[in-house]
């Protein structure tokens, strides 16, 4: 597969310490992309997706596995493996899409499916410059939404995700 980077200690990328990798290639080209040299399907390095289960599984510390680029699910394939070895090591899985929730459903990709199944969050939508913010954690523009990927499975539709209380709410950025 092909990667543009990865960290292995992310604070910003999900909840906890994060191994956050970022995927080579993307086809939704937004205008205002904050990182447009992820764009090119042929830039950025090939790597085998064992030696990156290897990296994101060497720090104990590590609470979760982050899937951003790039777009994530172009490699859908490549990142399920990953995603399987995260789950199968207690790290939750949060992902970046530039398609939706219901473009992702209607395709009907059966690796872009697998992968999602895979995943416990899902930050989707393509960024929009008109509607960019600084406001929303976790989010560049106010129409792209943090999902919970189970309830939306099971219900059929788009829900909201919300944080497990951690007593600091009065604190929180707003979702
Ligand atoms: S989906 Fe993300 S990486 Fe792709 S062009 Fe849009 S902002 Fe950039």
């Amino acid at each position: 597969m092909r990667i543009s980077d990865t960290i292995q200690d992310s604070i910003v990328d999900g909840p906890g310490l994060r191994y956050v990798i970022f995927t080579q290639g993307c086809p939704h080209r937004c205008p205002g992309c904050h990182n447009p040299g992820t764009h090119d399907p042929e830039g950025g390095r090939e790597v085998e997706p064992e030696l990156l289960i290897k990296q994101m599984l060497s720090n104990p510390l590590t609470d979760g596995l982050t899937l951003s680029g790039g777009e994530p699910f172009y490699q859908a394939a490549a990142l399920v493996p990953i995603a399987e070895a995260a789950r199968a090591h207690r790290l939750n899985v949060w992902a970046w899409s530039g398609w939706t929730f219901e473009e992702l459903m209607e395709e009907g990709d059966p690796d872009k499916l697998a992968l999602l199944r895979l995943c416990d969050v899902l930050v989707d939508g393509r960024f929009v410059l008109a509607k960019r913010t600084l406001e929303l954690k976790w989010r560049g523009s106010s129409n792209q939404r943090v999902l919970d990927v189970k309830k939306s499975l099971e219900s059929g539709r788009a829900t909201l995700y919300t944080p497990p209380p951690t007593g600091l709410e009065a604190f929180a950025v707003p979702l």
